[in-house]
């Protein structure tokens, strides 16, 4: 079968035959119904060093936001019937320890020494005709349109996740929320921040076809420059936000949300681009939480699944099949995408 190889670090991956696969022992066959391209595989192609990306070691399949129908069950699995539509929980946890019970295996304890991070992330992942998972990270998807559901897999999830640990800071009084970067996990974060909560949603970003389609989705727009944080603060009557959620993640964009927050606020970093931030422990805004946030836990997926089976959530993706893989890839290195690139094999 054709698939999306990462071979080498530091490479772009290549597309090629590979043989199909088998399910083994807990394991289930895909046919894959679709898979997103994450601005994260850029990091583990073109960033990660043999000492950085110890846990997405090449080569293997990309592909960590996978959607498909039961082809094939291992030898000891139950409970699945052929041509059933599921989305892929991607992490790969130990399967045991108190945050894999929990189903939070994206918190493992054992992540230090599993052999992979996730699926399509140092295990064979989605972009390709099959692929194997084991049975436990299989979440049913019913009747829902499984390639327009391959982004929520991580799209969603993650700022599900993120927008799930700051509700505090968003329940009632007229409550400010700040997206930064409005690609595929803040268009996505701004439509959760409307199902969850009652505030008003400020999003930012450089790209102005970005900023239409947030404030279609009722955001109000502002552009990602010198006086966004002015500007912000403004739409807040001078309060600040009272939870920012970083798409980005490079140093400028997690001091721009620093410095929107209001007293108590928390600022949320979800992107890696490894920026620092600077913290001054005496100093406005009073009590403002900084934290960064790593994907989410299966009964957070199973919750996506169903906003997106009730309308809350709608993904805006590009399909791609397998042939033209590569080229999703590039357009999303060169942030040339105007939605979700998803790979329909
Ligand atoms: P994407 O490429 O689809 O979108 C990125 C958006 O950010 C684009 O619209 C771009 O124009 C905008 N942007 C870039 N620089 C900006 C700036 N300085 N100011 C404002 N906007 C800017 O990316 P994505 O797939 O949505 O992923 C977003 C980030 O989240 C990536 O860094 C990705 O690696 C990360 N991520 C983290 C997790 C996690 O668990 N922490 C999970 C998934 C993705
Ligand atoms: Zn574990």
């Amino acid at each position: 079968m054709k698939a999306v190889v990462f071979e080498q670090f530091n490479t772009f991956p290549t597309l090629k035959e590979v043989p199909e696969p088998t399910p083994g022992s807990g394991e289930v066959l895909l046919k894959v119904a679709g898979a997103g391209c994450c601005h994260s595989d850029v990091s583990v192609f073109q960033d990660y060093t043999p000492e950085t990306g110890s846990h997405t070691k090449p080569p293997f399949i990309l592909g960590h936001e996978t959607t498909g129908w039961v082809e094939e069950v291992g030898p000891d699995v139950t409970g699945f019937k052929k041509g059933d539509a599921y989305i892929v929980y991607g992490p790969t946890g130990c399967g045991h320890c108190p945050h894999c019970v929990a189903g939070q295996e994206n918190y493992c304890s054992s992540a230090a020494t599993n052999k992979s991070l996730a699926l399509g992330l140092g295990r064979d992942g989605g972009m390709a005709e099959y692929m194997t998972v084991p049975a436990r990270n299989l979440v049913p998807l019913g009747d829902a349109d499984p390639i327009g559901a391959a982004p929520l897999a991580d799209a969603a999830l993650t700022p599900y996740h993120a927008i799930r640990a700051a509700m505090p800071h968003l329940n009632g009084g007229g409550k400010y929320a700040l997206v930064i970067g409005l690609g595929g996990l803040g268009q996505i974060a701004i439509q959760i921040l409307h199902a969850l909560t009652g505030a008003t949603v400020i999003a930012t970003d450089t790209k102005p076809e970005a900023l239409a389609k947030a404030e279609a989705k009722g955001a109000i727009p502002v552009v990602s420059d010198e006086h966004q944080v002015e500007n912000i603060r403004k739409i807040t009557h001078g309060e600040g936000v009272d939870a920012a959620f970083d798409f980005v993640g490079v140093a400028p964009t997690i001091a721009a949300a620093q410095a929107s927050g209001g007293p108590g606020s928390r600022v949320t970093v979800v992107g890696i681009a490894g920026g620092k931030a600077e913290y001054d422990w005496y100093s406005k805004p009073w009590e403002q939480e900084l934290l960064g946030v790593y994907w989410g836990s299966i009964p957070e997926l199973y919750d996506v699944a169903n906003m997106y089976r009730h309308g809350q959530i709608e993904t805006e993706i590009e399909t791609y099949s397998l042939d033209n893989a590569l080229d999703a890839y590039h357009k999303l290195v060169d942030n040339k995408l105007s939605a979700r690139a998803v790979i329909v094999p």
